[in-house]
């Protein structure tokens, strides 16, 4: 009868994970390539890397809800050009966009469907309030409108206006960025909200 062969060491087997286990051993391959790539990008981190590349690729849901909703369409546009931060691809659906825009006055109708898309977005995320009525009901101060989408939803930035220009618009996402770059966590982190 022959004897079964001793295990091999992980290492035999292509995995560099042995220093979890092990943690008098060297450092693995992966934490050697994070040092290494930490230190190529010299005085920044990971961190403030990951953040600078969430700013370039931050993809908006494809959700307008009035007037409003006008002015956002017409950012992709080549007069305001929001491609240069590469947002031009708006996404139709929630698992594929990770800033939701809420354009427009929010009925109560709406707001269960819009918090059903909010939750479906992928952490992180963020969320821009577009005008006085997404912000605050605007002029609608009634029993239809919900007074401000900040309700169910933690809002990121509000941008001011009946309806905001695109330039506004631009200006709040600008300010979102700069919020992600100094490392401000999303507003979920940090607000509640009803649920
Ligand atoms: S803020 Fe003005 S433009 Fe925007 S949805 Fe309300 S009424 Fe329309």
């Amino acid at each position: 009868m022959t004897r079964a062969a001793p295990p091999r060491r992980l290492a035999e087997l292509g995995l560099s994970s042995e220093r979890v286990l092990m943690k008098d051993k060297e450092p693995g391959s992966f934490e050697r390539e994070v040092a290494e790539l930490e230190e190529r990008l010299l005085p920044t981190t990971l961190e403030k890397a990951v953040s600078w590349a969430q700013t370039k690729s931050m993809w908006p849901d494809t959700f307008g809800l009035a007037c409003c909703a006008i002015e956002m369409m017409s950012i992709v546009s080549a007069r305001y050009d929001i491609a240069r931060f590469g947002m031009e691809a708006f996404r139709a659906s929630p698992r594929q966009a990770d800033l939701l825009i809420v354009s427009g006055r929010v009925s109560h109708k709406m707001a269960a469907p819009l918090r059903q898309i909010y939750d479906q977005m992928l952490e992180p995320k963020w969320v821009i309030a577009m005008g006085a009525c997404a912000s605050s009901g605007g002029m609608f101060n009634n029993y239809a409108v919900l007074q401000g989408v900040d309700r169910i939803v933690p809002v990121d930035i509000h941008v001011p206006g009946c309806p905001p220009r695109p330039e506004a618009l631009m200006e709040g996402i600008v300010r979102l960025h700069e919020k992600v770059r100094a490392g401000v966590p999303p507003a979920y982190e940090f607000r509640r909200v009803a649920t």
